[in-house]
């Protein structure tokens, strides 16, 4: 029953949420506040907005609009502060509290025209439309976030009685709870259907970077590295290889495709096991491979790779026996003439004789 299988998915992805860390849980909500916060921000814009034409409704109440008219315009010098604050901060701890600034800034600004009104007993209508706003809040939020603010709403709804004095206070209390359950409960849910997301999401962008044979990166993520400069603020060395087979095109001529396919994804395993976690391998072309080796001068990634050259020499264990050359070169702050380098290393090596490890 289709109930049942989302009932069973909704466990999975609470097994999975249960197990991430801090830093995976600070990824995971920043995505979300990215993902939903131009929405957040339009609906609470249109929100407060709409919160001053609530004059009108003063109006048929008071018989006037001069009471309510500045407790209902105060809400725009919070919106006024909104704009500005969200135009500057994309983070999300900022972004997230001066949502909630607005949300309960508009809650503040009932409150005060309430105090203005003769007639008070439609608060009770005007707090449950103020839901609207907590569920719209509760898309870039954490569950706790929500749990708090929600009871910052009851809290408000309790002071502001000792001197509005609603006539109805527990029908108000009576009917606010079980909405902020509800908006709680909701965001709950909502919080395990976006991480179903967000884990597609993970998939689909380290798909895009890794080559399939190999398994180690491709071209997409050099490019990305290259376009953000990504290792520009590096302050530790940092030193580019370049690896090509020897004479690959006769490992396939001879042993056939498939053994050239398993000689590149034995190049892949190999070159992943032998760098730090932090160096990215990559697969440039057919049966080249770059190598970005962090914190490490040249004389370091030589000896490393001098190392990796040996041990594929007489490794016993490659689909068929094989060699490499190797060109290396320190980064230079340029990605596109650091790879000019490499790539004349790697030809010198080819020249003299393959097999061989050269630096320029
Ligand atoms: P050199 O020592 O000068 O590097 O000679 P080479 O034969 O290794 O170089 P060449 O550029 O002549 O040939 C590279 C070969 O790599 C040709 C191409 O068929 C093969 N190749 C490229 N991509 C793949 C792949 O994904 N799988 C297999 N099996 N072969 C590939
Ligand atoms: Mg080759
Ligand atoms: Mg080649």
């Amino acid at each position: 029953m289709k109930i049942i299988t989302n009932a069973k998915s909704l466990m999975t992805l609470y097994k999975d949420y249960r197990t991430m860390t801090c830093e995976d849980l600070e990824d995971f909500y920043q995505s979300k506040c990215d993902y939903y916060q131009d929405y957040v921000g339009i609906s609470l814009i249109a929100g407060a907005i709409v919160s001053v034409t609530y004059i009108f409704s003063d109006y048929f109440l008071n018989g006037s609009f001069l009471p309510t008219l500045i407790p209902r315009f105060s809400i725009l010098v919070v919106l006024f502060l909104f704009l500005i604050i969200t135009n500057f901060f994309k983070s999300r701890g900022i972004t997230v509290f001066i949502d909630y600034v607005l949300g309960h800034g508009m809650v503040l600004a009932t409150i005060w025209s309430i105090y203005h009104l003769n007639i008070k007993v439609h608060a009770s209508e005007g707090f449950i439309i103020m839901n609207l706003i907590f569920i719209t809040l509760g898309f870039v939020s954490r569950p706790r976030e929500i749990a708090l603010s929600s009871l910052i709403f009851i809290l408000e709804i309790l002071i502001s009685n000792l001197f509005n004095h609603y006539e109805n206070l527990e029908i108000i209390i009576a009917l606010q709870i079980p909405c902020a359950i509800a908006v709680f409960c909701s965001h709950c849910l909502l919080t395990l259907v976006y991480l179903d997301h967000y884990r597609v999401q993970q998939k689909l962008e380290l798909a895009m970077v890794t080559d399939p044979l190999t398994q180690v990166y491709n071209r997409h993520l050099l490019e990305k590295i290259v376009t953000k400069n990504a290792l520009i603020d590096a302050k530790e060395p940092v030193t580019i290889a370049m690896l090509d087979i020897d004479f690959f095109k006769q490992v396939n001529d001879e042993h056939g495709h498939y053994t050239g396919d398993l000689t590149l994804l034995y190049m892949g395993q190999m070159l992943s096991k032998q760098t730090h976690e932090d160096d990215y391998v990559i697969r440039f072309g057919g049966e080249e491979f770059i190598i970005i080796l962090k914190d490490c001068d040249v004389n370091n990634a030589c000896a490393r790779m001098e190392q990796f050259r040996r041990d594929i020499e007489v490794s016993k264990d490659t689909p068929v026996p094989f060699t490499i050359s190797v060109g290396i070169s320190k980064y230079t702050g340029d990605f596109a003439k650091t790879i000019q380098n490499v790539d004349h290393a790697l030809y010198k090596a080819k020249n003299s004789g393959r097999n061989c490890v050269v630096v320029v």
